[in-house]
């Protein structure tokens, strides 16, 4: 049987997957955050102490990856161990994204990231999901937002943790980000041709999930 499948990708910050999570737990669909993949690979070399592209390209048949759904929620696997929590910090966001524009490192989770949408009806986030992992999804949105809006949202998210960093950080960490993920060689963050942009900078977050939803029933016959 043919799965649907709805390709999200924009920048760090866009809202992707607290958008893509609220639609997903509406239609029944599996979401794939493919982010946490790459933080997955990231957090395996920090923890190993491995800086050298060769040597993280070495290592990586090391790495057992898996992805399982618990009540709807995605929860990663290291070789065994869940690291869902482990993988969300500034370093590992920065290290993800340098580790991401490997191409070795990509073609290590092209596999996982096909398989689980041929086998499920999903919206996928990521950078590079419309243009390479699923060309052919049935809907695809590219979600960005300026960088001051996507970092006061962000701010806003950990503005209440111990360790949470200062605005000004988080913005450059986020504009670091950006360069890094649409300059490089490989499968940069661009949208897709045939993908539609939603920016929104001045929408808020239930605006945003009515849009989504209506471009999806607009494209897609769910019935
Ligand atoms: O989405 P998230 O911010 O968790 O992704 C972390 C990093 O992983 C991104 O900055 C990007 O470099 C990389 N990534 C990617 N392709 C994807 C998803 C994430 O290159 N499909």
């Amino acid at each position: 049987m043919k799965t649907i499948n709805i390709a999200i990708d924009g920048p760090a910050g866009a809202g992707k997957s607290s958008i893509a999570k609220e639609i997903s737990s509406e239609l029944g669909f599996i979401y794939v955050d493919t982010g946490a993949l790459y933080r997955t690979v990231a957090l395996y070399m920090c923890e190993h102490e491995i800086k050298d592209d060769k040597d993280i390209i070495k290592n990586l048949e090391k790495i057992d990856i898996s992805l399982r759904f618990i009540g709807g929620t995605q929860c990663v696997y290291l070789n065994g161990e869940n690291v869902t929590d482990n993988i969300r910090t500034p370093e590992i966001s920065m290290e993800a994204s340098r580790v991401s524009a490997i191409p070795e490192v990509r073609e290590f989770l092209f596999d996982l990231q096909q398989k689980i949408a041929k086998e499920n009806n999903v919206i996928m986030d990521g950078r590079d999901i419309g243009t390479v992992v699923l060309p052919d999804a049935d809907l695809k949105i590219f979600l960005t937002a300026s960088p001051e809006e996507r970092a006061s949202r962000r701010y806003m998210e950990l503005q209440d943790k111990p360790d949470c960093p200062p605005y000004e950080e988080i913005l450059s960490d986020i504009i670091a980000r950006d360069y890094q993920d649409t300059h490089r060689k490989i499968a940069p963050l661009k949208q897709a041709s045939d993908a539609i942009l939603l920016d929104t900078t001045d929408m808020g977050f239930h605006e945003v999930c009515k849009e989504v939803i209506e471009l999806i029933e607009n494209q897609l016959d769910l019935d």
